[in-house]
């Protein structure tokens, strides 16, 4: 008798993952069975942004829940449509922080660059969401002018790679670009800031794992995690990872109105990104970015907020509250 041998299932590559993202309000629905009553609202919507749901994240997502806090960070709502008065398309005024395409430079000592205009998920309060990214994308030749700028100025000792999320780039650039900037001798630190280990996990390959750690840079990863039920299995692997290899890996969450303004909601996520292997970094006050007015928790609920996190928790699970205000020297701390 012939032996039966269990065909293995092939993991998606992240390459794949992204293609095979939730691109329709239609399908989101239909995949979740939720009740389409808020479906046109939602196509509406999504003609200004367009949905984009990996199918790893959309898997953390309870199903026939349209409150779930997962989906609430992605599903394209008519309250998106609303004109909210102080709030605009670049609340942080970066276009006036751009000397070179593709870098941002706003506070001391560190520049950002935008590797990539693409992200691998679609949030609906992200404050890029009305980036100017065709003016943001260099190519090689341009990509030297960022180079060059970063190698006259003598007090820039950090690099980061935004986006988009620069993980959307293919990994021979970032490893072309990670090697032009530790060629620059007074940069000493390249951060990366990505949502991919929680949205696309797979995205952390042995490619990737190779450009971080072969270069003299001492690496951080900033991922964005914003409620606890974004942490599974998948993630931790992928935090494991970047871990064995050297890199430190910090979070910074955004505090959102109905996904986690509440105090259990924050010491879950606290407690379970140190479980996860990540250290809680900062928590941002919304940006007022036009299109995200709905997310934004009022400046009493902070405060109280703030209190239960210091009375609960041991001061190193405690993120720094903070807000961006354009012009300021830093983040602010409240
Ligand atoms: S830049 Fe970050 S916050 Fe904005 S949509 Fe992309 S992954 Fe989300």
């Amino acid at each position: 008798m012939i032996p039966h041998t269990a065909i293995p299932l092939q993991a998606c590559t992240w390459q794949e993952e992204l293609s095979r993202a939730v691109r329709d309000p239609r399908e989101l629905f239909d995949l979740l069975e939720l009740d389409t009553s808020t479906l046109l609202s939602s196509l509406t919507a999504h003609k200004g942004f367009k949905l984009m749901v990996p199918r790893p994240y959309l898997a953390k997502i309870q199903k026939g829940n349209i409150n779930d806090p997962l989906l609430a960070q992605v599903l394209p709502k008519g309250a998106e449509l609303v004109e909210t008065t102080g709030y605009s398309a670049d609340p942080l005024e970066e276009a006036s922080a751009n000397p070179a395409p593709g870098l941002i430079h706003k506070y001391y000592g560190r520049v950002l660059l935008i590797v990539s205009p693409a992200c691998a998920v679609h949030c609906r309060y992200c404050f890029r969401r009305h980036f100017s990214y065709q003016d943001n994308q260099p190519g090689r030749k341009q990509w030297q002018q960022a180079l060059d700028y970063i190698a006259t100025d003598s007090s820039i000792s950090e690099v980061i790679f935004s986006g988009g999320d620069p993980l959307a780039a293919n990994d021979n650039h970032l490893h072309w670009l990670t090697t032009q900037i530790a060629a620059i001798a007074h940069v000493k630190r390249l951060r990366v800031h990505t949502r991919f280990p929680v949205v696309i996990p797979a995205r952390i390959n042995s490619d990737c794992l190779q450009w971080l750690t072969e270069t003299r840079l001492k690496t951080v990863v900033v991922l964005h995690v914003n409620h606890t039920n974004e942490l599974g299995d998948d993630t931790h692997r992928a935090v494991m990872q970047l871990k064995a290899a050297g890199v430190d890996v910090l979070n910074q969450a955004v505090l959102l109105k109905g996904i986690n303004d509440d105090p259990e909601a924050l010491i879950s996520l606290s407690e379970k990104l140190f479980a996860t292997g990540i250290l809680p970094y900062y928590l941002h006050v919304l940006d007022t970015v036009q299109g995200a007015a709905h997310f934004a928790v009022g400046r009493q609920k902070i405060d109280q907020l703030q209190e239960h996190l210091l009375a609960r928790l041991p001061g190193y699970l405690v993120p720094k509250l903070v807000l961006e205000e354009p012009g300021a020297a830093s983040k602010v701390p409240l």
